[in-house]
C-alpha cells in the first residue's frame, strides 16, 4: 500500500544516517496518489529539495515532524503534501468539516502557503480558505464553517475559535506550525496555546522552522507526539 512505500523509504532514510533514500529524487518516487502528482506537474513541480526528500518519508506514514531549513529551501511543500495525502486517503469531504490547519505569522505568508496549497490540492474535492484578519471578519465567518483546510494567522483564527457560532476543530486530523520561530518571536505563544488547546489530542502535527531556538523546542514539547526531527544545513 502506499503507507507501506512511504515507511519503507523512511526506514532507508534512518538506515543511512539521516540521508534520505538514494533512489528518492522525484515526486513520483514518492507513494503519492494520481492528484496530488498531477496537481505537482501542472506546477512544473519535479524534484525534490532536500527537505522535501527527508521530511516527506517520515511525514506521508502520518509521523509528526519537526523540520528545521533556511528560508526558501521548500518548507511549504513538504507539509502541504502530507496534509492533502492524509485527508484523501481517509476519503475527507465537505461533510467531514475541519481536517488540516496551517498556522503561519503572518498574512503574506499564508496566502504564499494558500497558493501552493491551491497547486497541490487543484485536483483534489477539498475546500479550503484562509483567516488572516484584515478582511471583514463576519464575510470570513460565513465561509469558515464550511472549510476542509484553514491557512490562518494565529490571533484570526483563536478569534473565530472564540466567537464563530459553530466553529469546530473537533475532527481535525493535520495541525501545521509554520514558520513557528517568527510565530514565537511575534508575540504569539499565547495564542498559540490557547488554540492548541482547541484542537483533538489525536492528530498529526508537523512543525517547521528557520531556526531551532529554545522557545521552537518548547513549543515542539507541547505540540508533538515522538517527533522525528529532520534539520537541513545549508551546503556550500
Ligand atoms: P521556505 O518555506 O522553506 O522558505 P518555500 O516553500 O516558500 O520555502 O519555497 C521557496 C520557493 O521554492 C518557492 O518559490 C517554491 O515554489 C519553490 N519550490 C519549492 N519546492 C520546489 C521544488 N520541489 N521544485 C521546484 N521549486 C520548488
Ligand atoms: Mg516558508
Amino acid at each position: 500500500t502506499e503507507l507501506d512505500t512511504a515507511a519503507a523509504l523512511a526506514d532507508d532514510s534512518k538506515a543511512q544516517d539521516g540521508r534520505p533514500a538514494e533512489r528518492l529524487w522525484n515526486f513520483e518516487d514518492l507513494p503519492l496518489s494520481r492528484y496530488t502528482l498531477e496537481g505537482l506537474k501542472s506546477a512544473k513541480y519535479t524534484r525534490l529539495t532536500a527537505i522535501q526528500r527527508a521530511a516527506l518519508p517520515h511525514s506521508l506514514t502520518g509521523k509528526d515532524v519537526l523540520g528545521a531549513a533556511k528560508t526558501g529551501s521548500g518548507k511549504t511543500l513538504a507539509f502541504v503534501i502530507p496534509l492533502v495525502e492524509k485527508l484523501y486517503r481517509l476519503k475527507w469531504g465537505i461533510p467531514d468539516g475541519l481536517g488540516g490547519l496551517i498556522i503561519s505569522p503572518t498574512r503574506e505568508l499564508a496566502m504564499q502557503i494558500f497558493d501552493e496549497l491551491r497547486k497541490v490540492g487543484q485536483k483534489h474535492d477539498l475546500s479550503a480558505g484562509l483567516l488572516i484578519g484584515g478582511k471583514n471578519v463576519k464575510d470570513e465567518r460565513d465561509r469558515v464553517n464550511g472549510m476542509n483546510i484553514l491557512v490562518a494567522t494565529p490571533g484570526r483564527l483563536l478569534q473565530h475559535m472564540d466567537e464563530t457560532p459553530g466553529f469546530d476543530a473537533t475532527s481535525l486530523q493535520v495541525l501545521v506550525l509554520d514558520e513557528a520561530d517568527r510565530i514565537l518571536d511575534m508575540g504569539f505563544s499565547g495564542t498559540v496555546n490557547a488554540i492548541i488547546e482547541n484542537l483533538p489530542a489525536q492528530r498529526q502535527t508537523m512543525l517547521f522552522s528557520a531556526t531551532q531556538t529554545r522557545s521552537v523546542k518548547d513549543l515542539a514539547r507541547l505540540s508533538l507526539q515522538n517527533p522525528t526531527y529532520i534539520s537541513i544545513h545549508a551546503e556550500a
